[in-house]
């Protein structure tokens, strides 16, 4: 892949940008070494150059005046429509040539596109940083609603940056394409997008691989910094309520009312309850408590419902029902938000898609256009969960799962195995991929050898076999005998070479060889059995022969030689009932060697304790 020009994909959002590529072994945020992906789409003024990103932000509150935010919804807007907007924002807004606006900074203006473009030129930078080597190529998103001078705006600001945007993509189809759900045929696709300041909800139809925006709706003034602020609210209730006298209402507390507010959003994401602490220091004020997700959820209820209605307008607007979406994509750190995952799932009926991080998922898809772009393949794939499942050859060719397609990673599994013949010193682990039954219909990934055990009995061995798959997806499969402690490994990855299409391809044939592969499979697990018993029998049979009659012995023999022909074929309930008839005969002669074994083992013990039935 590294002789491909690289073609990054950028998220160039109103609250935070990032940048992503395809690497190696597939799609990845691009990270500065010790910096986050995220980078905070803030612009500070110092001197005569900019502070960008979270040392920006830094300055919002101590600087106001000089702190760009937001530059996003000012992109290719003329003044008269930008009235409402402007008059929220912190910083100067001016009417500029051709209606449209420039931002004020001291003595100097500046336009949208040249303030995006220093957000652009350390994107740049940063994905510069993270891979070694000049960037010159880009794909930029936008939402799916920016018009044509939103669209040529943000081409621009690229340009300035010395960036070549080769392709300005939509938010949701990035989005899309990030779940590989370009790769089907046809289909009606729902994007999702909370954020912490704007939602909107598109709606995209695919054929040929190629994504049409039937509607779009929203608000662009809706999303979890909403949440934060009715939480806030009730938090300064709970506050007043102890304490009568304090002041909440200082710019200081307020904020620090709306940072405890986030935390326990965030925390109440991951937890039923949490616990939560104000301290303002100033006022020697200390105030504690407890919420439940169920508070949280009956205060943001509303305006969940209000997203919702949302995505009403826009299947309107298409002319769709919601049972007609096939694919539910969630993007944005606000769709985290359990409420909102659990109401989006029964509006549409539908699990959504949320294995990729909802931050990364739009630069994730222009990335990967990015890498088309440039004539990559897409032969990697999304790891964020295990696509096929991961197993070992177990005996008759059996395929023995241990971890199930489709478990989110990291992941991890281990089984107990023994040997099968006596004094076995090696043991091969042949390590499989694929939902059949047998090994010979699955992907092997690789093999080893675990040597040197020593001699041991059939089935006295305990052979631990650990599966475990990384965040990268790589597997390391290990295998160590208890008893001696004798160890091996290997490791590998099992999506190399594996595409969307031949996953969709596998699990069909594993859907239409199901029945067959289950008879198949049930006949090998008799058959071993029926091994397994004939062996006990052939071991006991001086005794058979003394405890028997000779009637006995030779129905016995009838019947072993009846089960050995049933396992010629391929029926494996008429095998099961032979093999039982075989168990009914051979049951007084079972219960005989069990005593007899039970009756020397006895004796042993009263020999070594030298007290008997006899002396005692
Ligand atoms: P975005 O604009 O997409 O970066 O989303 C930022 C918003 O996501 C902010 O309101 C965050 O508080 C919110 N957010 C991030 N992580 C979580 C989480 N785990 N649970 C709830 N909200 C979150």
């Amino acid at each position: 892949m590294s002789e491909l020009e690289t073609i990054i994909g950028i998220d160039l959002g109103t609250t935070n940008s990032l940048a992503a590529t395809v690497l190696e072994h597939g799609p990845e945020a691009l990270r500065p070494p010790g910096a986050e992906a995220i980078m905070p789409s803030v612009l500070s003024r110092s001197g005569q150059g900019w502070l960008v990103g979270a040392a920006a932000r830094e300055e919002r509150t101590r600087s106001p005046e000089t702190t760009v935010y937001s530059v996003k919804r000012l992109m290719g807007r003329d003044a008269e429509y930008l009235a409402d907007e402007i008059a929220r924002l912190h910083y100067r807004v001016e009417p500029a040539m051709r209606g449209l606006v420039r931002v004020r900074i001291g003595e100097e203006t500046f336009t949208p596109q040249e303030l995006s473009a220093e957000l652009l030129r350390e994107i740049k930078r940063r994905s510069e940083e993270a891979l070694g080597h000049p960037v010159a190529k880009a794909v930029i998103t936008v939402p799916a609603y920016f018009d044509d001078s939103q669209r040529q705006a943000t081409r621009d600001a690229g340009r300035i940056a010395g960036l070549d945007v080769v392709r300005i993509i939509n938010e949701p189809t990035a989005a899309a394409i990030a779940y590989g759900l370009d790769q089907k045929k046809s289909g009606l696709v729902a994007v999702y997008d909370l954020g912490g300041g704007t939602f909107d909800i598109s709606l995209l139809s695919l054929s040929g691989k190629v994504f049409k925006v039937l509607s779009t709706h929203g608000d662009t003034h809706l999303g979890g910094d909403d949440f934060d602020r009715l939480l806030a609210e009730e938090l300064r209730q709970r506050v007043l309520a102890e304490h009568p006298g304090a002041e909440l209402d200082s710019p200081l507390a307020a904020a620090l009312l709306l940072k405890t507010a986030e935390l326990l959003k965030i925390d109440l994401s991951r937890a039923l309850e949490t616990g939560y602490e104000l301290d303002l220091p100033g006022q020697g004020l200390r105030a504690s408590g407890r919420m439940t997700r169920e508070e949280l959820n009956e205060l943001i209820a509303p305006l969940v419902e209000r997203t919702l209605d949302s995505a009403r307008q826009a299947l309107k607007a298409a002319g769709k029902s919601a049972e007609e979406v096939q694919d539910v994509v969630m993007v944005g750190g606000s769709s985290r938000v359990p409420l909102v995952r659990e109401e989006v799932e029964r509006f549409f009926g539908r699990r959504p898609n949320i294995s990729i991080n909802p931050d990364e998922v739009v630069a994730v898809g222009a990335a990967i256009q990015g890498h088309l772009l440039a004539g990559g393949r897409r032969d990697f794939l999304l790891l964020d969960v295990i696509p096929l499942s991961l197993g070992l050859e177990t005996l008759g060719g059996t395929f023995s799962k241990l971890i199930m397609g489709n478990t989110t990673l990291p992941a991890q599994a281990g089984e107990l195995f023994t040997t099968h013949v006596d004094n076995q010193t090696g043991v091969d682990v042949n390590i499989y991929q694929g939902e059949r039954e047998f090994v010979k219909d699955c992907r092997s990934l690789g093999r080893f050898r675990l040597k040197g055990l020593p001699p041991m009995p059939a089935g006295l061995p305990r052979i631990n076999v650990s599966f475990e798959v990384d965040a990268n997806g790589i597997l390391t499969v290990s295998a160590r005998e208890e008893r001696s402690g004798t160890e091996a490994s290997i490791e590998v990855i099992p999506s190399h070479g594996l595409t969307g299409e031949e996953i969709d391809r596998i699990m069909e044939d594993s859907y239409e060889h199901a029945m067959d592969d289950l008879n198949e499979r049930q006949m090998v697990e008799f058959r071993n059995m029926a091994d397994a018993v004939f062996r006990g029998i052939e071991k006991a049979w001086e005794d058979a022969e003394r405890m028997l009659s000779s009637e006995a012995t030779g129905m016995i023999r009838q019947q072993m030689d009846k089960v050995r022909q049933v396992a010629q074929g391929s029926d494996p309930l008429a095998l099961k009932r032979e093999m039982d008839l075989l168990g009914r005969m051979t049951q007084p002669l079972a219960d005989a060697i069990i005593s007899k074994a039970a009756l020397t083992e006895l004796r042993k013990f009263y020999e070594d304790t030298g007290s008997g039935p006899e002396s005692g």
